[in-house]
């Protein structure tokens, strides 16, 4: 696959290059789709899968407009984390274009409930994340990332948090001929009490950091960076794509606004980049 620039107003779109046509699936809540522990997307048929980490560089990173190409339905996985996409689009660079950045606004406060589960958006000046997990695992119990939307604390606090499953879930899903692909290399693995990745942890609460990863990712399928604050707990992908799609599906509870000073116009990824990223 292969990043690439994009018009104003574009914001991130898929094109598959093995597809007949070169079908297009635009990163927008109305294309959300069936997955299975990850973020899909879908236009017209066409699936584009695993979404959520590139879009969550991309949101970290200031990039609105951006052209992604790939030849298969499956975003690589890589170490898991986000780090690798940043390192990306940093070797490319972003180029700012001359129209000022849109944002999206909220007016009021919209919530997400699944059981126990719940997330809240409120109305704020900039994008924050207030995000809590919960499991019964020596190594987790409760966590808790507040996290403000700057590329900076983006790069160095969520990017890096790799996505985590636990060891009784891998063999279990071995057993039923599925995640074949799952190993140490693309994420952290856990069994009863400890890390079985050789390196450890990149942080202590890398779970947590994680899941704040997926929430800004997933808050990107709206289009424009958000302003508001959004409080998470024990949420996962399906409660972040039921928020998103009641954002997007309620009348008046957001409003789009764009501020003319400098330095807040919309960025694009500058050129193309072809490395030999391998999907672990
Ligand atoms: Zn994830």
């Amino acid at each position: 696959m292969r990043l690439g620039p994009a018009a104003v107003s574009t914001g991130v779109v898929f094109e598959r290059l093995d597809l007949p046509g070169q079908p297009e699936v635009r990163a927008r809540p109305e294309n959300l789709t069936e997955s299975c522990q990850c973020t899909a997307l879908a236009e017209g048929g066409v699936r584009v899968s695993t979404v959520e980490h590139l879009l969550a560089a991309l949101a970290g990173l200031g990039a609105d407009n951006v052209r992604v190409v790939l030849d298969a339905e499956e975003l690589p996985m890589l170490d898991g984390s986000a780090r690798p996409w940043v390192e990306l689009v940093e070797r490319i660079g972003l180029r700012v274009q001359p129209e000022p950045r849109v944002y999206l606004r909220l007016t009021r406060l919209v919530r997400a409930q699944a059981g126990d589960r719940w997330l809240e958006a409120r109305p704020a000046r900039e994008l924050s994340l207030d995000c809590a997990v919960e499991y019964d695992h020596p190594l987790i119990h409760r966590q808790r990332c507040v996290f403000v939307n700057q590329p900076e604390a983006f790069r160095r606090s969520l990017a890096p948090a790799r996505t985590f499953g636990f060891l009784r879930d891998v063999e279990r899903l071995n057993a039923a001929g599925l995640a074949l692909g799952g190993s140490l290399d693309n994420a952290l693995v856990l069994d009863d009490f400890s890390v079985l990745n050789p390196g450890g942890l990149r942080f202590p609460d890398e779970f947590v950091r994680h899941k704040t990863l997926d929430l800004l990712g997933d808050l990107a399928l709206l289009g424009a960076p958000l302003l508001g604050r959004v409080n998470a707990s024990r949420a996962g992908h399906r409660l972040h794509h039921a928020l998103v799609e009641r954002l997007a599906g309620e009348d008046g509870c957001l409003e789009r606004v764009s501020f003319a000073r400098p330095g807040e116009a919309a960025a694009v990824l500058e050129g193309l980049a072809i490395p030999n990223l391998q999907s672990a």
